[in-house]
């Protein structure tokens, strides 16, 4: 299985990967966590990159291409993968296509969660995420038993740098932008199926199972 799963910031995309990773052990690509990652490590790219994404802009495609690229090629994406938060921008899709033919391999389905801007901005606002699991949590929507302490294994939660407020606003005008037309380029292509995103997680899930099922 080959999957985008595209959308605005907060969507859900993470976590709707999250649970089609555990059902069909299939990799997350993800290029936000990737992104991090390097940040964390203070690789050159990822200081490079860290300077766009705490203004909540992208980071230049010619970066995030080489570093999708590279990860596709490895063997656990042999079975399929599913993209969260790339493609972001038409020179993106496009370089995808290309990297995909290059392996000779076909996406199966772009899936879009559709979710109202007021509602993005709340769960980003709240959104707070396990510094050693990387569990997800909101701070009123699904929030620890133990304020600031992850259920799952007791380290601390944090908040990301890009989920303060001005950031998300930038982030969401970035998406409109740049992002959105996508879902153009991916109905034209015959490949796109839309999802209701505001529904509860489980059911989100459940429209994005019967999408897979029907293919
Ligand atoms: P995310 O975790 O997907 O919300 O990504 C966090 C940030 O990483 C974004 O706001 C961008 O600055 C950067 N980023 C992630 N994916 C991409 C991408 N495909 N293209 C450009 N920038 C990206």
């Amino acid at each position: 299985m080959k999957l985008i799963l595209l959308g605005p910031p907060g969507a859900g995309k993470g976590t709707q990967a999250a649970q089609l990773v555990e059902r069909f052990a299939i990799p997350q690509v993800s290029t936000g966590d990737m992104l991090r990652a390097a940040v964390r490590e203070q690789t050159p790219m990822g200081l490079k990159a860290k300077e766009f994404m705490d203004k909540g802009a992208l980071v230049t495609d010619e970066v995030v291409i080489g570093i999708v690229r590279e990860r596709l090629q490895q063997s656990d994406c042999g079975p399929g993968f599913i993209l969260d938060g790339f493609p972001r921008t038409v020179p993106q899709a496009d370089a995808l296509k290309a990297t995909l033919s290059e392996l000779g391999k076909n996406l199966d389905a772009v899936v879009s969660l559709q979710v109202e801007t007021d509602a993005l901005v709340e769960r980003l606002v709240g959104r707070r995420s396990c510094r050693s699991c990387g569990r997800g949590f909101h701070v009123n929507f699904d929030p620890p038993a133990k304020a600031g302490i992850c259920d799952s294994c007791g380290a601390e939660l944090f908040q990301r740098d890009d989920d303060q407020e001005v950031t998300i606003r930038n982030r969401m005008e970035v998406y409109h932008q740049q992002t959105a037309p996508l879902e153009d380029y991916y109905r034209q292509a015959g490949l796109l199926k839309t999802v209701d995103g505001m529904a509860p997680i489980a059911e989100v899930q459940q429209q994005v199972l019967g999408i897979l099922q029907a293919l």
